[in-house]
This record gives structure tokens, sequence and C-alpha cells, in this order.
């Protein structure tokens, strides 16, 4: 267990209410110092609201946070704080007139030894669009801006709500770059994502939020470990009797409808469990498609833990 001399962030019984509506309750958090800690979560489970209230944006109801050892809810710890951690907003902050370049340059002034403004532009893709107003940018470069602007003070910790949501694949590719040199840099990172590939490829250590609370924490590869031995997917028509598949399958074996006509299977998958599949599937006029035999993913993970009911 990491002490909490080692932790960047502390996070012990926050709870968060808007009005009557509790938003966080009860959540307890530790993000280790280095590495990158991908915070997940159904809509509305209080990711945003926890990372807020850790940047000093939001105020605890009840609760502590402790981020690099300050509280960012007392103005002169929150002053202290702000040099040293990278936030990347969504929107709000900035003047919708001015230039992107400008901006950054901007930023980049305020820290004592910030990045390479035009390095850092040129590898977001940012270099084109220096001179456009900001609320002429596309979506995905006013994203890229954001991102930018967190991470050119060269903070030790940043802060990336869904860093990528929206972005074509290139800046994708090019944030997920970012975020692996900046944790060789041995910056800690943690982001809110709800992309299941992004935590598996990113994240040393994965948080699942749901009601307000973490459900489930650990890495991707201690997420993912089951007693199965293995996954055979495969997608077919909706609403296979699956009860009648596990009475051909090996005892210990189990399956599940991941979404409709998406199926998994998980158990001892041997060439006899793949044969005993197909033939259920042949007997029963299934066409059984994209079969794959592979493991557990953390988007399995995700769905078991958190149900498969869409979120309000
Ligand atoms: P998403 O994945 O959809 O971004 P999230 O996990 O980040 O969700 P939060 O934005 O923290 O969730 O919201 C948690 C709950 O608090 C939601 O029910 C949301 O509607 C509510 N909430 C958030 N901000 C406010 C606010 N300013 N006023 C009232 N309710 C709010």
């Amino acid at each position: 267990m990491q002490s909490q001399a080692a932790a960047a962030v502390t996070v012990t019984g926050l709870v968060k209410r808007y009005g009557g509506k509790t938003a966080v309750n009860g959540l307890d958090l530790t993000v280790p110092s280095g590495g990158v800690t991908a915070v997940l979560g159904p809509n509305g489970a209080g990711k945003t609201t926890t990372i807020e209230t850790c940047e000093g944006y939001r105020r605890a109801d009840a609760g502590t946070v402790r981020v690099l050892g300050l509280d960012p809810g007392l103005p002169a710890e929150a002053a202290r704080l702000r040099p040293r951690i990278g936030v990347m907003l969504q929107s709000g902050g900035v003047y919708p007139g001015a230039r992107a370049l400008e901006m950054l340059r901007h930023t980049a002034t305020l820290h004592a030894h910030p990045l390479d403004v035009d390095s850092l532009a040129a590898r977001l893709g940012l270099d084109s669009c220096g001179r456009t107003a900001y609320r002429r940018l596309s979506g995905g470069q006013q994203q890229r801006l954001a991102l930018a602007m967190a991470v050119v003070g060269r903070p030790e910790l940043v802060f990336l709500d869904e860093p990528t949501a929206g972005l074509d694949p290139h800046a994708r590719h090019a944030t997920w770059d970012l975020v692996r040199d900046l944790r060789a840099d041995g910056v800690t990172v943690v982001l809110t994502t709800h992309h299941m590939d992004e935590a598996e490829q990113l994240a040393d250590r994965v948080a699942i939020v749901d009601g307000g609370r973490v459900i489930a924490e650990g890495s991707p590869e201690q997420l993912c470990r089951s007693d199965a031995d293995g996954t055979v997917r495969f997608r077919a028509r909706p609403g296979l009797d699956l009860g009648a598949l596990l009475k051909a399958l090996p005892d210990g074996t189990a399956a599940a409808e991941a979404t409709p006509g998406s199926y998994l299977v998980e158990g001892a998958v041997d060439p006899q469990l793949l044969a005993t599949l197909t033939s259920w599937c042949a007997q029963s006029g299934v066409m059984a498609e994209q079969l794959a035999v592979g493991r557990r993913t953390l988007e399995d993970v995700f769905l078991e833990l958190t149900g498969r009911d869409l979120r309000a």
C-alpha cells in the first residue's frame, strides 16, 4: 500500500451535495506520486466533481482532500498549489477573442520553467492555427489548446478531464504520446476518461467510481485478472439462450450478453471448449461472427461492476 507521504493526492470521505442531490458520497482515493491514474465511471458518477474539488474549484461538504500535501479548499494553500499543478479546463476561463498561441505564450510566462511553446504547439498540431481566435477553433483544437495550457508550465501533477473526448485519431494518439512523456518525466497524471482502451493504454492505476464512491481500484492487470483462464467473444443475434449454452459448456464456465448481440464466455478456454461452443451454435442455428479468443478487458470489468443500465 502507498504511504501518505508518497501520495500526490489523498481524498478521504469526500462528500459533495448539489441541493438535495449527493454527487459524491464518502469517496476515498489515493493517487501515488508519479505515473498515470485513470478515474473511470458512468455518467454522473461524481468524477468531475471529485477532480474539481482537488483542483480547488469546488468546496467539499465533508471529508478531506490533500493535493501535494496541501488543502485546495483553503485559499492560502490553493495559492501555493496552483503553480505546481496543471488543470485542463473544458472551456471556461478563456477570452474567446484571444489567439491560440498568444494564450499559450501568456500561460507559459506565468511559470518559472515552461516548456518551449512552439514545439509544444507543433506536437499538438496547433502551430497552423496559432493566430486563430479561440472562438474560431474547432472543438478538437480547443481541446488540444486546453491540454497544452495545462502542461506548458511543467506541473508536478496534472489533472486531465476527458482529454481525448471528441478528438480525431491523430490528435488522440498525439495526446497519448504527450501523456506518456509526462509520465516518463515523473509527472503525476490524473485523468478521467470514458475510453476503456485509453485507460488500458495509459494507466498505471485505475479507480472506478460509481454512485459517488470508488468501487474498485488497482492496476488494469489486477482489475482484469479473474479466476477464468480466458475469454471467447462473439457476435450473434441478441437474446441467445445462455442457460442452454452453459449446459453444453464445461462446469465453471460463465457466459453473458455484454451488450445486445455481443457475447462473452469466460472459463478454461481450450480447443475443446471452442469446439463445444461452435457445435452448440451450429445445432442452435446461431451464426457466431467475430469470434475471438482472449482475456478479460477493462471494459468487461467496468460493465460487470457498474451494471449495464444507462445513467441519467
Ligand atoms: P460525466 O461522466 O457525465 O462527466 P461525472 O462522473 O463527471 O459525469 P459529475 O459531473 O461529477 O459526474 O456529476 C455528478 C452528479 O452531480 C451528477 O448527477 C450531476 O448532474 C450533478 N452535478 C454536477 N455538477 C452540478 C452542479 N453544478 N449543480 C447541480 N448538480 C450538479
